[in-house]
């Protein structure tokens, strides 16, 4: 039976680099159909709604989906339309890996880490209003479900993966009942796994270390706000932004997305690097068990890269977003 994707184009760099990663995947042999619905400020231009009913319903029926960027205005408008799929659909685990790439010449050769992110709650609950003029209320959420429920996957993932160490990173010595919470699920799930180590950090020195010695690192676990900030900053290790994979993973739900944003300076041009949104598609194809097309797609970008002839400007290139895709087609 063929796999029944659904796919949001989004917005900005959206579309190219979603169309880029479709051709990849069915140039791969991926037998699937996919359904295309909206989300985003297209969708709130075209059906008033950033997040309609039935784009929502057609991702939780789907066996994964494949998601492009969507816009969200700062201080105004909508609330962010990645937030509210990932809490609506209880996608709890935000799961990016960050691996030096084959050509990709940065500080480090030898990066090969995880950082696990908590999806639905912390400072994105969401929960902000103004006390009275002048002074504003956000408040951020943890719970010990959802903590011990993301350190249960992160010792899962460093199990399945053959990874040593699981590092809670928190800011347990200011925010003692917050973090605190958070830290002791982390421990408490730690003892159910007694052959992967467990260790913590706290965040700005995590943040330190992982600029001076990211080899230090394997499985990181934290927060929803920590795990999109340190996110950015691992996905800098390895090539930047237009490199950096993700998954949105719930219990049988899974949207996969690359960690950058819609990059509006970029759009409609060609220029954005589709890479981030290919390796998305590499991860969902794991998801599927498809690991034979996975292993496959993943060399294909591995020796485009190696070979350095076909780059985006963003790796110092000057192909464009289908002149990358139609090289990755040719290396399969
Ligand atoms: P968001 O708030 O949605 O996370 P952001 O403010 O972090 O978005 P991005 O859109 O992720 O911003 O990207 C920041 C910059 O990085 C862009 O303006 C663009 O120049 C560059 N960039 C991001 N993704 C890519 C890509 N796939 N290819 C090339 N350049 C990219």
């Amino acid at each position: 039976m063929p796999y029944s994707l659904a796919m949001i184009p989004g917005d900005g760099i959206g579309p190219e680099v979603t169309s880029a990663a479709r051709q990849v995947l069915e140039a791969a042999g991926l037998d699937c159909t996919w359904q295309e619905v909206a989300a985003g400020q297209v969708a709130l231009e075209t059906q008033g709604n950033p997040l309609p009913p039935d784009t929502l319903a057609a991702v939780r029926a789907a066996d994964a989906t494949l998601k492009g960027p969507t816009t969200t205005a700062a201080g105004k408008g909508f609330r962010s339309v990645n937030v509210a799929i990932r809490q609506q659909l209880c996608l709890y685990a935000n799961f990016r890996p960050a691996r030096s790439l084959p050509g990709i010449v940065t500080r480090y050769q030898d990066v090969d880490l995880i950082v696990i992110r908590e999806n639905t709650e912390g400072l994105y609950s969401g929960l902000e209003h103004t006390v009275v003029p002048g002074v504003v209320e956000s408040l951020r959420i943890i719970t010990a479900q959802a903590s011990e429920r993301i350190a249960r996957f992160a010792f899962q993932t460093a199990v399945r993966q053959n990874r040593h160490r699981v590092t809670c990173v928190h800011k347990a010595n200011i925010l003692k009942l917050s973090d605190g919470l958070f830290l002791d699920s982390c421990r408490k799930v730690a003892a159910e796994f007694p052959r992967i180590d467990f260790d913590d950090c706290i965040v700005d020195a995590a943040a330190m270390k992982l600029v001076t010695d990211p080899q230090a690192f394997d499985v990181l676990v934290m927060e929803n706000l920590f795990g999109d900030i340190l996110s950015d900053l691992t996905s800098g290790l390895v090539g930047g932004l237009g490199v950096a994979p993700s998954a949105n993973v719930g219990d049988g739900v899974a949207v996969f997305e690359a960690v950058h944003g819609s990059a509006p300076d970029i759009a409609g041009q060609g220029l954005a690097n589709p890479t981030a949104l290919i390796l998305s598609g590499v991860l969902m194809l794991r998801y599927l068990r498809e690991q034979e097309a996975a292993d496959r797609v993943a060399a294909a970008v591995h020796s485009v890269l190696a070979a350095g002839k076909i780059r985006t400007g963003d790796l110092g290139g000057t192909s464009t977003t289908s002149e990358f895709a139609a090289a990755v087609i040719e290396a399969l």
